[in-house]
C-alpha cells in the first residue's frame, strides 16, 4: 500500500494506483478533470493533459519534487507522495493553458451542439477558458460525415482523445476506424466511409467527451436537460441490456449506456438496444436516474445523490451552498 496526499487530503491505496484513481477515491473538487482517460477502456489516457498535477514530493524515500506537471491518469503513486492540484495557482494556470490548446480548433458552438449539458470541455472552458482566443491562424474545419448508419462524425469538434478508437479496438472486432495522419492534420476516419457497422460501435458515441460523435437518431431533437433519464433493462443476448432511457413526455428520445459520476459507462450496450428499442414496452423500468454529480441534467428533475466521499469538498455541495448564500443575500 502507498499513502498519498493530494491537496492536503491523504488516502492509502494499493501500489500501482494512479494519482487520478487515488484522487477519485478521495472525491470532491480535488479530482482532476479527464478528457481522454476512461476506466473501462484499456490503455486510455495520456493524450489530453487536462488531468495534470504537480508532484511536490516524489516519495518518502526520494522526496525530490517532479520537475514539471505530470498527467495524473498515467503517473502511479509512491508511498509518501504529495500532490498539488487545485491548491496550486501555477498548476491551475497550466491547466488553463491546456484548455486553451484544446479550444484552438474546437468551436464553442455549444448552443447548437448535442453534447451541450453533458460535455466536459464545455465545463472546462467555462471554468478556465479565456473569452478570446490568441490563435491567429486558420482553424481546421471538416465536412460532417456519416460513420456507420447511425453515427455522425463532426470532426471539427474532435479533440483527438482516442476514446472512440479504443472502443473500436477493444469492442468491435475487425475494426476499420482509427486516426489517420499525424500532427495538425490528424483526423478520426474510417478507411471506407459508412463501414462502422459493428454491433457495439454505438458505444463510441457514449465515450466521446465532446460532440464529435453523435447519435443520428437523437441529433437536434432535444437539449439534454429537456429530457428525463430513467434506468431500464431488458434481456439482451448481445450486451448487459442495462441502459438509460431519455424521455420527453412519454416518448423515448434516446437510449444510452448508464454512466457513473465521472461520466464513464458502467456497461457497454449493443446497437440494437441503443438504436432499435425506443418503446417503453421494450424495457423493464428500474426508476428515475439519480445524477450523482452537479449537472444541468438534474436541474428541476430529481434529488441529487448524497456525495460518497468528503462531502465538504463535493461540487454538488458547493453549488447548493452557493445557491443558499445567494438566496440569503437576495432576501
Ligand atoms: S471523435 Fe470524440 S471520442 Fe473520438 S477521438 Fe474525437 S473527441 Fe475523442
Amino acid at each position: 500500500m502507498a499513502k498519498v496526499t493530494i491537496d492536503g487530503h491523504s488516502v492509502e491505496v494499493p501500489d500501482g494506483t494512479t494519482i487520478l484513481q487515488a484522487a477519485r477515491l478521495i472525491g470532491g473538487d480535488i479530482v482532476p478533470p479527464a478528457m481522454c482517460f476512461y476506466t473501462p477502456l484499456k490503455t486510455s489516457g495520456g493524450y489530453c493533459r487536462t488531468c495534470i498535477v504537480n508532484v511536490t514530493k516524489g516519495s518518502e524515500k526520494d522526496p525530490r519534487p517532479m520537475p514539471k506537471p505530470v498527467p495524473s491518469c498515467r503517473q502511479t503513486v509512491m508511498d509518501g507522495m504529495e500532490v498539488q492540484g487545485i491548491t496550486s495557482p501555477a498548476l491551475m494556470e497550466a491547466r488553463k493553458g491546456v484548455v486553451e490548446f484544446l479550444l484552438i480548433n474546437h468551436p464553442l458552438d455549444c448552443p447548437i451542439c448535442d453534447q451541450a449539458g453533458e460535455c466536459k470541455l464545455q465545463d472546462l472552458s467555462y471554468e478556465h477558458g479565456l473569452s478570446k482566443s490568441r490563435y491567429e491562424f486558420e482553424r481546421r474545419t471538416f465536412e460532417k460525415i456519416d460513420i456507420g448508419e447511425k453515427i455522425k462524425l463532426h470532426m471539427t469538434r474532435c479533440i483527438l482523445c482516442y476514446r472512440c478508437v479504443k472502443v473500436a479496438d477493444q469492442l468491435c472486432p475487425g475494426r476499420v476506424h482509427g486516426v489517420m495522419n499525424r500532427g495538425d492534420v490528424a483526423e478520426i476516419s474510417t478507411y471506407i466511409q459508412n463501414a462502422v457497422d459493428n454491433d457495439m460501435s454505438g458505444n463510441m458515441i457514449d465515450v466521446c467527451p465532446v460532440g464529435a460523435l453523435t447519435d443520428k437518431t437523437f441529433r437536434f431533437k432535444s437539449r439534454v436537460w429537456n429530457v428525463n433519464p430513467f434506468d431500464a433493462h431488458r434481456d439482451c443476448k448481445k450486451c448487459a441490456g442495462k441502459v438509460r432511457l431519455w424521455y420527453k413526455g412519454e416518448e423515448v428520445f434516446r437510449v444510452t449506456g448508464r454512466k457513473d459520476a465521472y461520466d464513464e459507462v458502467t456497461d457497454w450496450i449493443c446497437n440494437e438496444c441503443r438504436f432499435d428499442k425506443k418503446k417503453t414496452s421494450d424495457w423493464i423500468i428500474d426508476g428515475p436516474t439519480k445524477i450523482d454529480r452537479a449537472s444541468v441534467i438534474s436541474q428541476n428533475h430529481y434529488v441529487l445523490k448524497e456525495p460518497a466521499h468528503n462531502p465538504n469538498l463535493n461540487s454538488v455541495n458547493v453549488v447548493e451552498e452557493k445557491f443558499q448564500l445567494e438566496n440569503k443575500n437576495n432576501k
